[in-house]
């Protein structure tokens, strides 16, 4: 097989449980980009923004990011488990990240924000919005 991720070549034994499942990353990259939500919970002007995220460090590019979005069901189940506890859900992507000031005066009414992304984005530079 060949790794989505890194793109070598790695061997899978086969086996009656794996003869139709085949693993689309090695085993070095299931462990690297090993999915784990985290959550930051932002104060703002009588609301609290709650952050969701999978990675701190993700620095590949976006066709290998688009395989890792897969992993993105892990917040969408904390959304829908605690769907009455937040007044809007939004996904947050580097466009978005980057006009936050233009937007989020929009959303600024709203009590209970949930922001979920692949990788972190730092959300203390636009503290003075909040
Ligand atoms: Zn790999």
């Amino acid at each position: 097989m060949k790794c989505k991720i890194c793109n070598q070549f790695f061997l899978m034994e086969t086996s009656f449980q794996t003869l139709f499942h085949f693993e689309d990353i090695c085993s070095l990259c299931e462990n690297v980009y090993s999915p784990i939500l985290q959550v930051e919970v932002i104060p703002f002007q009588g609301g609290l923004i709650h952050y969701y995220y999978l990675y701190v460090d993700l620095t590949i590019d976006f066709s290998k990011e688009l395989y890792l979005m897969k992993y993105l069901v892990k917040p969408l189940n904390v959304a829908i488990s605690h769907k009455n506890d937040f007044d809007i859900i939004l996904f947050l992507d580097l466009d978005d990240y980057q006009n936050l000031p233009n937007w989020f005066t929009y959303f600024s009414s709203y009590k209970n924000i949930m922001f979920y992304s692949l990788g972190i984005f730092d959300l203390s530079k636009y503290v003075r919005i909040f």
